[in-house]
C-alpha cells in the first residue's frame, strides 16, 4: 500500500481527494508553518482512519465544507465553524483568516476548545460519548494552512472557556442538528472575557456581536 490514508470511497469523489490530498501533502510531509512540529505519524495514521470509516458521502460533505470556507477566508477577516455527525463520530471544523488570532497557539486553544465543546454537546444531547475529529483551516502569507486535533477520551472544559465558545459559535443540539444563539445572564461574567458583567459588555443595550 504505497498511500494507506487514501481509501478507496474517498478517491471515487473529487472532492474526497483534494482534502486528502491536502492532509498527506501537508500534514503527513510536515510543511506546516512555523517551528510548532508536524504531527507524529500515529496522529496522522488516527486521523485518516477516522475519515476513512465515515461514509462516502459523509466525507465528501466534510470536503465540500472545508474546501469551500478555504477559498471563502482568503483575503477577509473572518471565522466560521461547523460540526456534523456519523454514528459515533464526530466532525468539527473552523475556518478563519490569519487575522482573527494573534499566534498559532491561540488559533490551535481555539480550535480545541471549539472541539470538547462539540463534544459536550454531543454527550448532552445524544446521551453517548463520541470521537471526535477538529478539522482548522486558517489564512497564511502565502495561502492557508490545515491544523487537525483528534480526541477519543471524555473531556473536562473550564466554565469560563465553555461560555467563550457557546457565546462565539452558538450552543448546539446534535440530536436535532441545530444550533442556537447562547444567552447568558444579565448579572453573568461576559462570556467575550472581559470580566465586565454582561449586562455592563456584550449585554449592553445595542450591543451583541460576538
Ligand atoms: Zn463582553
Amino acid at each position: 500500500m504505497s498511500q494507506p490514508w487514501f481509501s478507496l470511497a474517498a478517491i471515487e469523489d473529487p472532492l474526497g481527494v483534494e482534502l486528502y490530498r491536502d492532509m498527506i501533502t501537508k500534514v503527513w510531509n510536515g510543511q506546516l508553518r512555523g517551528s510548532r512540529p508536524a504531527l507524529t505519524p500515529q496522529e496522522v495514521r488516527l486521523i485518516m482512519a477516522f475519515l476513512d470509516d465515515a461514509p462516502i458521502s459523509h466525507q465528501a460533505l466534510i470536503g465540500r465544507w472545508t474546501l469551500r470556507k478555504r477559498d471563502e477566508i482568503r483575503g477577509s477577516v473572518r471565522t466560521a465553524s461547523g460540526c456534523s455527525v456519523f454514528q459515533d463520530r464526530l466532525f468539527v471544523y473552523m475556518c478563519s483568516s490569519a487575522d482573527a488570532w494573534s499566534n498559532y497557539d491561540a488559533w490551535v486553544a481555539e480550535l480545541g476548545a471549539l472541539m470538547m465543546v462539540r463534544l459536550l454537546h454531543w454527550r448532552e444531547s445524544r446521551g453517548s460519548s463520541a470521537m471526535a475529529l477538529g478539522i482548522g483551516v486558517r489564512e497564511v502569507d502565502n495561502g492557508v494552512e490545515y491544523t487537525y486535533l483528534y480526541t477519543s477520551g471524555p473531556v473536562a472544559v473550564p466554565a469560563d472557556i465553555r461560555a467563550h465558545i457557546e457565546w462565539k459559535y452558538g450552543v448546539a443540539n446534535l440530536a436535532h442538528g441545530s444550533n442556537r444563539p447562547m444567552t447568558p445572564g444579565r448579572n453573568d461574567p461576559c462570556p467575550c472575557g472581559s470580566r465586565s458583567k454582561f449586562k455592563r459588555c456584550h449585554g449592553a443595550p445595542g450591543r451583541r456581536e460576538a
